[in-house]
């Protein structure tokens, strides 16, 4: 499931050019070109692999925010328009980048002579909807990233008809309109003269072949109701309402057709001490009066595991500790964030006859009237810190 680097797929160096990367997407994207390979997946699989790259290392601006914040930057919606998605067919790759193929945007099929049907016959399928799950983390997970195995019910390819849809074999017969090619030429009048142009086959959507009797178990329709295990890798420092997306991970497509994607939402289960801000974790620490007045050293939790704090003597109600990286990653940089302490100096509730005693002693030393100096910041500086 892990997705390989895009500098590595397309075998360049982090720091090369547009025409450079243009140059080795071409190789491969020749190399693995379905029509070089007649029915060989990895081929196809190799060919999505380097266009997707593509798509991603030949546009400045997806390239720096894939640079920064790796493949989290570019897929999902994460940082606000990631990776355009959605499965990208052959069809797609053709059609974004079929311009790659020849000098001067000469169409593809002069290339490969004649390609373009061919390459459209192996995925006339409708594309499959995506499927959304949410999945909810602990803190202590978005702290260090997980691996959630997730079993989702969705439409899955037909195991009877392997998703052609057709009742057995000797009930596919090659389209009668199209002869099998998916797709068929017309010719047009314009004001320039006569054009030829190739549309999908209407008869066969494309498919190049015809069903003359129909799957039983799915009617014809090339899926059925499953499920599906599978492991999701989930980076650290996600937070709630971030979406991640897995291409290809949803519903099956008709017909053979391409899946949808899996579309995953976050979401954050409450931590009994500690509260996320942004990439920074809050305690909330209450404090014995007489602790905050004489000093001591307490135990606080963090996300992974309990510190020894000193509280110096005469520490303040309002007070911020900080403990320096001891927050979150962030999932679009590196870094992470801090924990703050935020000391409360707790006044009792209910007092004994003894306590009263010793408050109205306390009551009389001049020493305990409040003397706020230079030292004591206000509210608004607090705030200021606390955001610092
Ligand atoms: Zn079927
Ligand atoms: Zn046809």
């Amino acid at each position: 499931m892990a997705k390989r680097d895009y500098y590595e797929v397309l075998g360049v160096n982090k720091d090369a050019d547009e025409g450079v990367i243009k140059k080795a997407y071409r190789k491969l994207a020749l190399k693995y070109h379905p029509d070089r390979n007649p029915d060989d997946k990895e081929a196809e699989e190799k060919f999505k692999e380097a266009a997707e790259a593509y798509e991603i290392l030949s546009d400045s601006q997806k390239r720096a925010r894939y640079d920064r914040y790796g493949h989290a930057g570019v897929s999902g919606n994460s940082g606000g328009g990631g990776f355009s998605g959605g499965g990208m067919t052959m069809e797609d790759i053709f059609q974004q980048f079929g311009d790659i193929f020849g000098d001067g945007g000469s169409p593809f099929d002069s290339f490969f002579g004649g390609g373009a049907g061919r390459g459209r016959a192996r995925s006339a399928g409708q594309r499959g909807s995506n499927l959304r799950i949410k999945v909810a983390l602990t803190l202590e997970e978005i702290a260090s990233g997980v691996t959630k195995k997730i079993k989702v019910k969705k439409e899955v390819t037909c195991t009877s008809c392997n998703g052609s849809g057709a009742k057995d074999s000797s009930s596919v017969k090659t389209c009668t309109t199209c002869r099998g090619a998916g797709y068929v030429r017309q010719v047009k009048n314009t004001f320039l003269g006569q054009m030829q142009t190739t549309v999908t086959c209407p008869t066969c959507n494309g498919s190049g072949q015809q069903v003359t009797a129909k799957c039983t178990t799915c009617g014809g329709d090339g899926r059925m109701q499953g499920e599906e295990t599978m492991e999701i890798e989930i980076p650290a420092g996600v937070e709630e309402g971030m979406q991640l997306s897995l291409r290809g991970k949803g519903n099956a497509g008709a017909k053979g057709g391409p899946a949808g994607d899996l579309l995953i939402n976050i979401e954050e289960k409450p931590h009994d001490h500690l509260q996320r801000d942004g990439m920074n974790l809050v305690h909330e620490l209450y404090l014995n009066f007489a602790d905050a007045a004489l000093g001591t050293s307490v135990e606080v939790p963090t996300i992974d595991g309990r510190v020894k704090i000193k509280v110096p003597a005469g520490t303040q109600s309002g007070k911020i500790f900080r403990l320096k990286g001891k927050g979150l990653p962030s999932v679009q940089s590196y870094g992470k964030g801090d924990q703050l302490i935020h000391v409360n100096v707790w006044t009792p509730k209910k007092l004994s006859d003894e306590d009263r005693e010793v408050l109205e002693k306390i009551r009389q030393m001049p020493n305990f009237n409040p003397q706020p100096g230079k030292s004591e910041k206000g509210f608004f500086e607090k705030m200021k810190d606390y955001f610092k």
